[in-house]
């Protein structure tokens, strides 16, 4: 017995750590494709390096939930530029932390506002780490002075558990980075109270894309680019902000990597799973995406994905060095241009706000299909390799379906669920308090079938049908009783407003059954409303 005890004391030992190891995370080494030596030469570690946690000596996995909290903690007793705040938990009961860097702590509402949000999706460490470097970078020393200029707002993590599971989606398996519209998950919408708190000028999603994987299944052919950028492509979205976020901010980016010897590129995905279609598209354009839903906020905003998924800890520096690289720049250029940049974003707003009751909003709008030469590795040899493929093309928009803008639209009082996340998005509601006749629009329905919601990628796989509309907006009357709702068009947030509620296009409330359209439960109002009907 003397002789077994201490070789089964040594098992339970090893048995224990290793499922802390697993209950604190992390992904599966065993999944991690290994680049051959020809390949992984070309992209050899950056000039720089970083103290965060997921780069401690002798690191095998990522930095834990529990060390991101830690490290932010002890930057803010550290520096008195930053602040770090719990934004509230996630699905399993982790706090999201937020992290504020401005000048003595204190946001200044006359500077531009940076939001920096990292690993949406789980599988992505990357960003979560670039947020942590940033943090540091501009908490004291020369990124400080910076903070004269400018207000950062660092979301480092915007999906815990994924990131704490090594997953792309959430717990309850929703991608939290198709539901900003729709915010189903707790996490959506706690990106979208800061949102509505800070009201950014600029927004930066940051993500990894895959390296190998379904490139190699299609094409025999591996990534090559270390970074790839997509501003806002969406219908209804400010032309000046658009024209804004390609020429001060993803050229600036593009410059900075050729300088810093990285390749950029425009962002570009392909469907997964078994699927055989070749078509490589550009990032979605439905109103969903953090990207697209920033940019309908009217903030000029940005998605930055680097060579990472599938990957595990190869290249760990330099995909954090591309992104901190992109941020910097980004950055700079919102404290470069200052007033100009505040004056850009009000403005927009302004403009959707004018537009009510005036012109044609776009209901639904997909990419274009052209061909586009791309350049891969070959899998084997690591050699370049061209490919022409077929290619979605986020720009120009091809317009599916639009219609008149009305000035606002009624909802039954019934409906609270789809205020209650209108408001939540920021969407100033009005609740009826005198019964008066209105002229209204009803929607007729053509046509109902089940149908899925669709991004870059393919089918969203979140279990949900969708509910698929064809409707006709037929003239009539209707008398609206206390209670009911109005959401008026001659607000900022005028064309989030439009996609939530114009019922035909996959991501609106109405599909996603969120809202009833039948028993005049929603309603367009295509003239002024009556007076005095709320106070
Ligand atoms: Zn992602």
């Amino acid at each position: 017995m003397r002789r077994i005890l201490p070789f089964r004391f040594l098992c339970i030992l090893g048995l224990t750590s290793l499922s802390a190891a697993s209950a604190s995370a992390q992904f599966d080494p065993a999944k991690v494709w290994v680049e051959p030596p020809a390949i992984a030469a070309r992209f050899p570690d950056p000039p720089v390096s970083y103290a965060t946690p997921g780069f401690r000596a002798g690191r095998t996995d990522f930095a834990s939930h529990a060390e991101v909290l830690a490290f932010l903690d002890e930057l803010a007793r550290q520096s008195p530029n930053v602040r770090v705040e719990r934004l509230g938990v996630s699905q399993q009961g982790r706090e999201m932390p937020l992290v504020l860097l401005a000048d003595q702590g204190r946001i200044d509402p006359a500077r531009p506002t940076v939001m920096v949000i990292g690993q949406q999706h789980g599988n992505e460490p990357a960003g979560g780490e670039a947020v942590l470097a940033l943090a540091q970078q501009f908490a004291s020393g020369p990124g400080a002075a910076l903070l004269q200029k400018v207000n950062l707002v660092l979301l480092p993590r915007g999906n815990p558990d994924g990131a704490e599971h090594f997953t792309r989606v959430t717990a309850n398996g929703i991608d939290v980075n198709r539901d900003h519209l729709l915010l189903r998950t707790p996490e959506a919408r706690l990106i979208a109270a800061a949102t509505l708190r800070f009201r950014p000028q600029v927004v930066l999603d940051l993500h990894e894309f895959t390296v190998g994987g379904r490139w190699i299944d299609k094409f025999g052919a591996v990534m090559k680019y270390d970074g790839l950028l997509q501003p806002a492509t969406v219908g209804n979205l400010d032309a000046a902000i658009a024209a804004s976020a390609q020429r001060d901010y993803i050229d600036a980016i593009q410059a900075a990597f050729t300088q810093a010897g990285l390749q950029g590129f425009k962002y570009h995905t392909t469907s997964g799973g078994k699927s055989a279609d070749r078509t490589v598209s550009m990032g979605g354009v439905q109103p969903d995406t953090g990207r697209n839903v920033s940019g309908l906020h009217q903030a000029v905003s940005l998605l930055l994905e680097v060579r990472g998924v599938g990957l595990g800890r190869a290249h760990f520096a330099r995909r954090v060095y591309t992104q901190v690289l992109a941020a910097t720049t980004v950055i700079e250029t919102a404290a470069r241009q200052g007033p100009t940049l505040m004056q850009l974003t009000a403005q927009a707003g302004q403009r959707a706000k004018a537009d009510a009751c005036h012109g044609d909003l776009v209901v639904e709008a997909w990419q274009t299909t052209t061909r586009q030469r791309l350049d891969f590795l070959d899998a084997k040899s690591g050699e370049e390799k061209a490919v022409d493929v077929e290619w979605r093309a986020a720009e120009p928009l091809k317009i599916a379906n639009a219609r008149p803008r009305p000035c606002g639209y009624l909802l039954a009082a019934s409906e609270t669920v789809a205020v209650q996340r209108l408001q939540l998005l920021g969407v100033r509601v009005e609740r009826i308090d005198s019964a008066a006749p209105w002229q209204i629009e009803r929607y007729e329905i053509l046509s109902q079938s089940d149908g899925q919601r669709q991004d870059a990628r393919g089918a969203i796989e979140d279990g949900e049908a969708i509910r698929a509309f064809r409707v006709r907006p037929r003239m009539g009357r209707a008398v609206m009783p206390p209670g009911s709702f109005y959401v008026s068009l001659a607000q900022p947030l005028s064309p989030l407003i439009s996609a939530a509620l114009e019922p035909d296009s996959q991501n609106s409330y109405a599909a996603n059954r969120l809202l009833e359209i039948g028993d005049d439960k929603l309603l367009r109002v295509p003239g002024p409303a009556p007076a005095g009907v709320w106070h």
